[in-house]
């Protein structure tokens, strides 16, 4: 999508802090860090929000949970935990309308979140 930050980002139009890339997804250093490790993992798809996902989506949502795992192993943060999250829209503070999940460990996070 034309002025999408993300897809800028996936076409390398804007760079980005990889940390895992395949034909269908891409993860990133979130640029304003919430926590000591705070990544992004997005479809390279364009999707809005988890409101536009389909059953054509399924596989690749599936995917990034199975990537999720692989990257939480590579940066050393499976063991002492983590927090995936994905805001949806204004109530739930989505800033970037392509759907992102958010990775965060590297310390102990509080919960319930703000
Ligand atoms: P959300 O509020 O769930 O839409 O999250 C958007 C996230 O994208 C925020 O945590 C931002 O810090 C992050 N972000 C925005 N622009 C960039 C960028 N160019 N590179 C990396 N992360 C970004
Ligand atoms: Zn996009």
């Amino acid at each position: 999508m034309e002025d999408c930050i993300f897809c800028k980002i996936v076409k390398g139009e804007i760079p980005s802090k990889k940390v895992y890339e395949d034909d269908k997804v891409l993860s990133f250093e979130d640029i304003n860090p919430a926590a000591p490790t705070h990544i992004l993992v997005i479809p390279k798809k364009h999707i809005e929000s988890l409101n536009e996902i389909t059953d054509e989506d399924s596989e690749i949502i599936a995917h990034i949970f199975k990537v999720c795992k692989e990257i939480a192993k590579k940066l050393n943060i499976q063991e002492g935990g983590y927090r995936i999250v994905m805001n949806c829209g204004k109530d739930g503070g989505q800033e970037v309308p392509h759907i992102h999940f958010h990775m965060l460990g590297g310390r102990n996070l509080t919960w319930p979140p703000g």
